[in-house]
This record gives structure tokens, sequence and C-alpha cells, in this order.
């Protein structure tokens, strides 16, 4: 497979080459080789794509509800239409299988119809009124538009972050710059293929590829009115600095550590469920990824007994063979991270039930991996890896459970699984996480809320919370 392309800037509604110094070479991590070779926007490029959003601005702002309804939902069929490609090129530069690389589609494809649906209905009461106390001044708020806003993604689920963000901005009535991850932006380019297929008024959604630089002109472009930003905590405080210099808002998803809690009634076959998958999901480079798991001393090693049933029945494996359960570890960067924390769990003696080592022969392959009674205080426990990497630590009672799970920068997400539901959702409440799923595994609505506490982030995205995101409060006080 060869996806070359030279036209990989797309700006006021036209393909560009991107007159960056640096070209991105695209990997498939399942092999190693090059599948792309691809250009990059200049600093003046990233400076044209955000005046071109400016520029856009003013009439996309003002256009009824129902028209930029009508384009969401052009984007979401068109999706639908290119669903075989997008999910071919998923699996060969993200080495997603074929099973992920569709939940990612039809992910991406609800966020844009949601989004659609939400705003047909704000339409129908743009304004509320505020209660200014009997007699007095007449009150009214409305939700405007925050400007031209630049989005950065990372690489590990392309379609839908961007989806996530593109979406609530263009509902809201902003205009976007949007910039993909180096690894992986080949996926993302459809999104300009689509503005220009229904006809999206150019400059609505501009497209810039590259890598750092390229993100940090962003940061810096002045007509970009708000920064999202999805990534490494390392990175969204970069961002986070450049937005304060110029006094702009941010919104940081960031990373986690996130525990699962399985109490001692829990069903058995449903834990293992939302254990594996919340671990080795996408190869565990999930920002919700369940890494720590918290269960109850009297089903330890019977849960334990039961994970490692499912790790020896895991093909790891190319998305292109016939049965693929993980795939690759989706950029070498991440592929070192991974082993070398290998190296740390050796060196810090962690009890190793299962896997610690990448996979001999081609490709970015590790071992599913289990560490049990793994101490508080290993960088195993405490840091994010980003791998198919689980530490384990068992507890004697709910209290102890849920000051082990909170004990964490982050607190993006978690899980619960326990029979007893009063206790589940009390557990769930105590959790200091963004997003709880209880007695489920992962699955995320667009209806719902996504973001974090603490070091995991600032803001919320999806549901009206997201849309909230893109607008800014304008209250109109009228005389009595
Ligand atoms: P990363 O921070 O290296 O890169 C993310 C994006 O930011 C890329 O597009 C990159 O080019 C750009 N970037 C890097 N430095 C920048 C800078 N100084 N200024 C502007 N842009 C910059 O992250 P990654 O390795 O691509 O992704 C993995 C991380 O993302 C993990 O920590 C993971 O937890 C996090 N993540 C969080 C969520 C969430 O919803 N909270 C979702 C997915 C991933």
């Amino acid at each position: 497979m060869n996806f070359d392309r030279d036209h990989t800037i797309f700006i006021d509604g036209a393909w560009q080459a991107g007159q960056g110094a640096e070209k991105l070479e695209v990997l498939d991590p399942s092999t190693g080789s090059s599948i792309a070779r691809m250009a990059t926007a200049s600093g003046e490029q990233v400076g044209r794509a955000a005046e071109a959003a400016a520029r856009a601005f003013a009439d996309w702002s003002r256009l009824p509800g129902q028209i930029r309804a009508d384009y969401l939902r052009g984007f979401a069929r068109g999706l639908e239409r290119r669903a075989e490609a997008l999910a071919v090129l998923q699996m060969a530069n993200s080495g997603k299988p074929r099973l992920e690389a569709s939940i990612d589609l039809g992910d991406a494809i609800a966020t844009f119809d949601y989004y659609a649906d939400l705003l047909e209905q704000l339409q129908q009461s743009p304004n509320s009124e505020t209660s200014l106390g009997e007699g007095s001044h007449k009150g009214r708020v409305r939700q405007e538009p925050i400007g031209p806003a630049g989005l950065i993604v990372p690489w590990n689920f392309p379609l839908v972050t961007s989806a996530w963000k593109i979406a609530p901005a263009l509902a809201a009535g902003c205009t976007v710059v949007l910039k993909p991850s180096e690894a992986t932006p080949l996926v993302e380019l459809c999104y300009a293929d689509l503005a220009d297929e229904i006809g999206l008024p150019p400059g609505v959604l501009n497209i810039v590829t590259g890598a750092t630089p390229v993100g940090k002109a962003m940061t810096d472009a002045l007509p970009l009115r708000k920064i999202s930003f999805t990534g490494s905590n390392a990175a969204g405080a970069q961002v986070m600095a450049s937005a304060a210099r110029r006094g702009i808002p941010v919104a940081l998803e960031l990373g986690g550590k996130s525990a699962i809690i399985v109490t001692e009634d829990a069903d058995l076959d449903l834990a293992v469920e939302c254990v594996i998958t919340g671990i080795f999901y996408n190869a565990g480079q999930v920002c919700s990824a369940t890494s720590r798991l918290l269960v109850h001393e009297a089903i330890e090693s019977r849960l334990l007994e039961a994970l490692m049933e499912r790790v020896r029945s895991m093909a790891v494996a190319s998305p292109l063979e016939d049965r693929c359960d993980m795939g690759p570890i989706t950029t070498p960067a991440q592929f070192r991270k991974v082993e070398n924390y290998f190296a740390v769990a050796r060196s810090e003696d962690c009890d190793c039930l299962t896997g610690g080592h990448r996979l001999d022969g081609p490709g970015q392959f590790v071992a599913p991996t289990i560490y049990r009674h793994v101490d508080v205080g290993s960088r195993i426990w405490l840091e994010e890896i980003f791998g198919p990497v689980l530490a384990t630590r068992r507890f004697r009672s709910d209290a102890e459970a849920i000051a082990l799970a909170n004990a964490s920068d982050y607190g993006l997400a978690g899980s619960i699984v326990a029979a007893d539901p009063e206790r589940a959702g009390r557990l769930a409440d105590e959790m200091v996480a963004g997003h709880v799923w209880v007695n489920t595994p992962q699955i995320v609505y667009p209806q719902s809320a996504w973001g974090g506490f603490k070091s995991s982030g600032i803001g919320r995205e999806l549901g009206p919370w997201g849309l909230a995101s893109y607008q800014g409060v304008k209250h109109i006080t009228s005389a009595p």
C-alpha cells in the first residue's frame, strides 16, 4: 500500500502542497515499513489557514442552525460512504484490528449526527431568560460562538478525537483549523475531502499537517481564539503556556491512569471482559485505559487466573491476519516507551504474571502484560504507560479500594464491577474521575461528557458540554 500525497494542506477550500521544511514518513506499525511520505505545512501556511478561518467566521457563525446541522449530517453520510477505505487506512496506519477501526468510524458518524440533532433542538430556543428580580431590568442570555478555533489531536483515535472537536465547533458556529498527529495524518484528510464534497463554505474547515512546529505555530496564530488540544500532559502544558501569553482559552484532554474496581460479588465473566477490554483495546493506547486493577482479596486469585486464560488465547497480530485481537503499538516512540517500562518493571522487581516483553519479528508488537501486587510507589502503578500493561493490587474494604483508586495525579476515568447496584453506585460516586462505567465495558456515547479531573485536563467534550466549549456567554440586560 502506498498513500503518498503532496497536497496535504487544505486552506480556504483548496488543497495545497505543503511548504514546510519537514517531510512526514508515515509508517505501518505491523511491518515498520513506510506507507506514505507527506509534506507538512510551513509556519506561513498555518497563518494563512488561521486567517481563512477568521474570514469565514462572520458568515458561518450567522448561518441558521438548520443549515449548519445539514452540513454536519453531510459529514456523517460522507464518512459512511467511505467506510471501507477509512477502515483499511486505520488498519494500515494505526494497526487497529478491523472491528476497532469500524467502531471508530461509527463513533465519528454518531458524533456528527448527535451535534446536528442538538443544533436543531437548540434552534427552537436560542435565547434563555434570566430573572433579575421583580420589577427590575429584563435579562436574556445568548450563547455565542467563541471564534475561529485551533484543534490539535493525537494519534490513538485520529478519526474520533477530530470528530469530537470538529462537530461541536462547527455546530457552535466556530470555524476551525485542524492539525492531525504527525504519526497518523492520513485518515483525517478525509474531513477536507468531505468538506469539498458537501460544499462547505471555504475557510470553515482547514487542515494543516505536521509535527510539533506546526502545532506551535497554531497556538501562536493570532486569529485563533481558542485552542482545543488532546494529547500528552507535557505538550498540553506548552499549549497552555502559549495560550496564556495571548490570554485565550484552552480545552485540554490529557493523560490518565484509571482504575477498575472489582468487588467480591462481581460476575466473574463480566469482570474479565471489562478488565481485558479496559487495558488491551487499541493495544492499551487509550487515555481512559483502566491500567490499574483493584480486586477484592476474596476473588483475586480466581480473577487473575481467568485473566491469564483470556490473555493466553489472544491473537496479537497484524490487523490483516485472519485473527487479530490486539494489534501493534502505533508509533516507534511509543513502542520504545512501552519497552522502557518493561525494563522499569524488571528493575523494580515487579511480579510479572504474563508478558513484559516485545514480540520477536518485524513490527512494533508487545505481549499483553500483567503485573501483580504492584507497589503503590512503583512507576508502573503511578505513570501513564499508554500500552497493554496492567498493574494489579488487592483490597479488603471499599474504603481502601477508593483510596487506592483516587491516589493518582490523574482523574480521567474509572470502572466498577460489582453485583450490588447500590454499592456500585456509591463506589462510582466516590471515584474522582470524569467518566465512570458501572458493570459495562467502556463505551462512550456522544450524549455523555468526556474530560478529566486533576491533571487529566481542563474542560469537557461531547454532549452539551462539548458545544459549550466553543461558546461564550453573552448577557443582555434591558430596561424594565
Ligand atoms: P502528544 O502530546 O505528543 O501529541 C498530541 C498532538 O500535539 C500532536 O498532534 C502533536 O503534533 C501536537 N504537539 C506536540 N507538542 C506540541 C506543542 N508544543 N504545541 C502544539 N502542539 C503540539 O501526544 P500523543 O503521543 O500524540 O498522544 C498520547 C497522549 O494523548 C497520551 O498522554 C494520552 O493519554 C493522551 N490522550 C488523551 C485523550 C483524552 O481524551 N483525555 C485522548 C487521547 C489521547
